[in-house]
């Protein structure tokens, strides 16, 4: 039974869907779960925390993402609680703390995982743009890992309630710091953690005529991505940008409108569940990736597939 830590993410308060995928994933195999979270108060988070044995409650003056002194409170707990694994969600804040916890801790690091078997400390990520899976086993010290979301099925809290301990947060002074966080647009749906994305190209020809794929992912709940080519043009902000130098997301489904299907895009979407794509040209690389093809022009195209998804979904 191994003693396995997690890193809970909090988003403006939100507890994030990737803790639940993580939680879900260490309660496998009746291991002994501790959860770290910064924050005020752990009460409101506790139902989904159930099972877990302790939540570390790390509060204590300001509280905001700073990379430096989350990463010394998390190396200073991990050696108190002689934690030998550490998951986190492979998300911007973990791709920034944990490689500077992995240095202060003297720990082995794995990014972006597809699986993980903690007790074994082990887990297979994508290389070489995706065209290899690798596996890799992290020996001696704490095993940091990182797991991208959406991979890992959430299962429901269950179990006893757990016991919460306080820990205070480092107080020390840091190389760096965080002066501002500029908010992306407030109704975006985060593309890392979206189910359904519907994601324009350059065949947008405009900012404006990205109205047509947000009329469709409203009707999905969907988030609205981005090429890199739609985004150099102006038509769409740069955090939808999917792909090799943009997001990696991994939806159940994954719609790409007038999109040619170059690999540095396909490595941030191939491992969404269903791909359809519309293209005017039936010969477009996309078709070959897709499971679903339609070949026409999106303009046509996808007023018509958000009247019958409304249709269906009533
Ligand atoms: C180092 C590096 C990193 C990169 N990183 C990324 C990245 O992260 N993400 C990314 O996306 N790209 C990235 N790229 C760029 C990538 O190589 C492609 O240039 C880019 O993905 C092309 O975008 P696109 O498919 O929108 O445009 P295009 O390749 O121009 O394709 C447009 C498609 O739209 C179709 N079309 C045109 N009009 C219509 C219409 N009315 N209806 C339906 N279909 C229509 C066309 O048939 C065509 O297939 C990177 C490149 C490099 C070199």
């Amino acid at each position: 039974m191994a003693k396995i830590g997690i890193y809970i993410e909090l988003d403006k308060g939100t507890f994030k869907k990737s803790n639940r995928e993580l939680l879900s994933l260490a309660r496998q195999g009746g291991h002994e779960v501790c959860a770290v979270m910064f924050c005020a108060d752990a009460a409101p988070y506790l139902d989904e925390l159930k099972g877990v044995r302790t939540v570390i409650q790390v509060s204590g003056g300001d509280l905001s993402y700073q990379p430096d002194r989350y990463a010394r409170t998390l190396a200073a707990l991990i050696a108190e609680h002689r934690l030998e694994v550490l998951l986190g969600s492979c998300s911007a804040q973990g791709k920034d703390l944990f490689p500077r916890l992995a240095a202060m801790a003297g720990a082995g690091l794995v990014n972006d995982c597809l699986a993980v078997d903690p007790a074994a400390r082990k887990a297979v990520k994508p290389v070489y743009s995706g065209k290899l899976l690798a596996e890799y086993q992290v020996e001696g010290g704490c095993a940091l890992f990182t797991v991208r979301p959406n991979v890992i099925p959430v299962q429901p809290a269950a179990g006893a309630a757990p016991e919460v301990r306080a820990a205070a947060m480092d107080s020390g002074d840091t190389p760096t710091r965080i002066v501002e966080v500029i908010q992306a647009a407030a109704q975006r749906i985060d593309l890392t953690e979206a189910e359904i994305i519907v994601s324009g190209g350059r065949a947008m020809k405009a900012k404006e005529n990205f109205a047509v794929l947000e009329d469709l992912a409203q009707a999905l709940g969907a988030g609205v991505g981005a090429s890199r080519a739609a985004v150099d043009a102006g038509f769409a902000a740069s955090d939808m940008q999917v792909g090799q130098t943009g997001k990696v997301v991994n939806p159940k489904l994954y719609i790409a409108c007038g999109i040619s299907g170059a690999i540095q895009h396909f490595v941030g979407m191939k491992t969404s569940k269903v791909i359809v794509a519309i293209n005017k040209d039936p010969e477009a690389p996309i078709f070959k990736k897709a499971d679903y093809g339609i070949v026409g022009d999106l303009f046509t195209v996808v007023p018509l597939l958000k009247e019958e998804i409304k249709k269906v979904l009533g």
